[in-house]
């Protein structure tokens, strides 16, 4: 169940990246659409602007028009009747052509009533263009208008000349408009007669009423009576119109048309042949009313509005975001990469410690069975507070019962011998200062009284180079002691017994090959000289197995004093020089400037030295020197014997101070001995306080030394 949901996690969190890039990009794509909507919404108030500015332009170019005429209708009111040339002066000041794109020019067409007409057509014809006539001519009407000027009076203008505007409906409604409103008027769209030359285009005219002097005007009826013609501008619509926006409409495409009816006879201007109106962005649809004419608007933006006020913002931020999405994306992948690594690895050390935890338990299993087998007992002591911890083997070892609390240091060594306690209390303090390792022996007194011997050896445990605890063995060693016993006992009986008829053979024997008794056969000798040899080499060896079993009985006793050494290094060189002598080799004596006192027995010194020194010249080769040297050091005296004969082997050098050890027997039975010399050396040094040791080398020579505390 906990397993299910720690990978439950796992994989919803391995998820969270492609959460944040997908809200990340959902940000992104709303800031990008906020934008446009804003953009679009820039644009499109410019495209009204624009709109506006163009309605503007056009009611203002209209009023400029109105302008002219009203210009030219003041001509007509300051003067008692304008002459052609008077006319012509005036349009021609104005320099239409320059500024007026379109704009045709300005005429004058009388309004005549049918009893002048002659008279009027005369009058025209007598300034000097006999061809004038009115145009049409029929129908007989009740009035006709005629145009007797048109500035410039050329080109396309000559056209128009004579022609009765009143004729044509869309002229007449306009110049019916004119009078009715007391206005200037606009026509619709008419097709003008100047349209003679190349393509034609949409046409408008412009009228405004000139009436007789003095005559009112204030109602429609007066101003017909009193209405003497008409000022009026004719516009080509094309020309017209791309004259006022050539500039500026380069942002907006347009269409004029005559009337609210948007339809293809109906269209004064087109701005672009080639914009498509049904599929543009942006449209208007308006309506301006201009002197009695309403034109329909349909304007459209072009590419270039749409260009130049849209920025680049919005694919900036659409390209920036899915950037920083993606890297935002990329690094938690890469987080979380770490992080599932960081889990799995998690994982593999949890398997791998249980694993370990288990081969642990296996193995402190074996080794718990291999403790009991061996009845092994196991302790350890906690420094910090002398806390002793048993298991269930010690608590036998101690004869106690499984129930019993033991669990401090004075306790266990309340159960220590009388006679050993103070040494093992001393073994345990040496081993925790870290003198010394902790291998020892000890009694211990059971409930019952009997007594038993224990071997235990120890390690400390350390923290931060601090000694914190001890943890041990224990095991009993009653039964080995017993027969340790049994054999010393033994071997003790035999060597006394042994020794008393020995002294006596050895003595016979020396007086016979002494030649005390009789003079010998040749033969007889030898052979009572060996016999005496190997007699001697017994006692040898009797008086070692006494010296030990003395020794370890405890029964040797030791008379010490302080002693000067050098004086009895030198006794030992002599008396065993004989020794050296049969193996050829010298004893080398190193004068010595110090002369340290040692609290010893001169007898037992001379009985080490005299171990030393055999051993030296019995493994050197021959012909060569044994040096003994005296040195102090650290308040030791210490006394070496330095051979350079056939060394020790490693394996022998654990060995070397055991009973009965010799390192090679067969090459040792060659040069005798008993293999109990360095064993009771050792005792000895011991007993009187001091130490032995020694350094070897195999196929280089050993040095043996013993050293005793400075006295003085
Ligand atoms: P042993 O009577 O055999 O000399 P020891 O106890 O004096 O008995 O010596 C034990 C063994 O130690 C010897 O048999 C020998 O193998 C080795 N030994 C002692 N001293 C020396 C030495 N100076 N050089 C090499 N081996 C030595």
């Amino acid at each position: 169940m906990h397993k299910y949901w720690f990978f439950k996690g796992v994989s919803l969190k391995s998820l969270a990246p492609y959460w944040v890039l997908l809200g990340a990009l959902c940000l992104t794509a709303i800031t990008a659409l906020e934008l446009h909507y804003k953009e679009s919404r820039d644009v499109e108030f410019a495209f009204q602007e624009k709109v506006r500015e163009l309605k503007q332009t056009l009611q203002v170019r209209m009023k400029a028009q109105e302008q002219i005429l009203l210009g030219a209708a003041g001509l007509f009111a300051a003067s008692k009747s304008v002459e052609r040339d008077e006319f012509e002066k005036y349009i021609a000041q104005l320099k239409l052509a320059e500024g007026f794109h379109g704009h045709l020019g300005v005429g004058y067409s009388a309004w005549v009533k049918p009893a002048e007409l002659p008279a009027a057509i005369e009058a025209v014809r007598a300034e000097g263009y006999p061809q004038f006539t009115i145009r049409p001519a029929l129908p007989l009407r009740t009035a006709y208008t005629m145009i007797v000027y048109i500035e410039p009076f050329a080109g396309r203008n000559l056209a128009a000349f004579g022609y009765d505007m009143y004729t044509e409906t869309v002229r007449r409604t306009a110049m019916n408009y004119a009078v009715e409103k007391n206005t200037a008027s606009l026509s619709a769209r008419v097709t003008l007669l100047q349209e003679n030359d190349g393509p034609v285009q949409a046409g408008m005219l412009m009228y405004l009423p000139i009436y007789k002097k003095n005559y009112p005007l204030n109602t429609s009826d007066e101003r017909w009576e009193a209405l003497q013609g008409f000022v009026y501008s004719p516009f080509r619509m094309n020309d017209f119109m791309d004259g006022i926006f050539h500039t500026n409409n380069s942002f907006l495409s347009f269409k004029v048309f005559s009337g609210v009816i948007r339809s293809r006879d109906k269209l004064l201007y087109s701005s672009s042949e080639q914009a498509d109106f049904s599929r543009a962005e942006y449209r208007n649809q308006d309506k301006i009313e201009l002197y009695g004419q309403i034109w329909s608007l349909e304007v459209i933006n072009t590419p270039l509005l749409i260009a130049e006020r849209k920025t680049h913002l919005v694919k900036i931020v659409l390209i920036v975001g899915v950037i920083l999405s993606l890297l935002l994306f990329l690094l938690l992948k890469m987080f979380s990469g770490q992080r599932e690594r960081a889990l799995t690895l998690a994982e593999a050390m949890t398997l791998d410690i249980n694993k370990k935890n288990r081969e642990l338990k296996h193995s402190e299993e074996r080794f718990q069975l291999a403790l009991e087998s061996s009845a092994m007992g196991v302790w350890s002591l906690q420094l910090s507070d002398n806390h002793v911890q048993w298991d269930a083997s010690m608590r036998a070892l101690f004869g106690l019962e499984d129930s019993s609390e033991l669990t401090n240091y004075e306790s266990f060594l309340a159960l220590v011998h009388d006679e050993d306690r103070q040494r093992v209390f001393e073994e345990i303090a040496h081993a925790i200062e870290g003198q010394k390792g902790y291998d020892t022996e000890y009694r211990i007194v059971w409930a019952d009284h009997s007594i038993h011997y224990l071997a235990s050896r120890a390690k400390i445990i350390y923290e931060n180079a601090a000694a914190v605890s001890m943890i041990g063995t224990c095991w009993d060693v009653t039964e080995r002691k017993r027969l340790d016993r049994v054999k010393t006992e033994f071997v003790s009986t035999v060597s006394h017994e042994l020794r008393t008829p020995l002294t006596a053979i050895t003595g016979a024997l020396g007086l016979a090959v002494g030649g005390a008794l009789c003079e010998l056969p040749e033969k007889a000798k030898s052979i009572l000289d060996i016999a005496y040899k190997n007699a001697q080499r017994l006692k040898l060896l009797i008086n070692d197995l006494l010296d030990m079993d003395k020794l370890l009985e405890g029964k040797l006793e030791f008379h010490c004093e302080p002693q000067t050494l050098m004086p009895l290094i030198e006794r030992a060189v002599a008396e065993n020089k004989s020794y050296a002598d049969q193996f050829n080799v010298r004893f080398v004596v190193v004068p010595s400037n110090i002369a340290p006192q040692v609290d010893i027995e001169d007898i037992r010194f001379l009985q080490i030295l005299a171990n030393f020194l055999s051993n030296g010249a019995k493994f050197s080769k021959p012909d060569t020197d044994v040096v003994i040297t005296l040195t102090q050091d650290n308040g030791f005296a210490r006394v070496s014997v330095i051979d350079t004969g056939v060394g020790l082997a490693e394996e022998s050098k654990a060995h070397i101070f055991e009973k009965f050890y010799q390192a090679d027997s067969s090459d040792t039975r060659k040069k005798g001995g008993t293999g109990l010399g360095l064993a009771i050396t050792k005792e000895i040094v011991e007993r009187m306080g001091g130490r032995v040791g020694f350094v070897s080398t195999l196929g280089e020579g050993s040095t043996f030394y013993a050293e005793f505390p400075v006295v003085a």
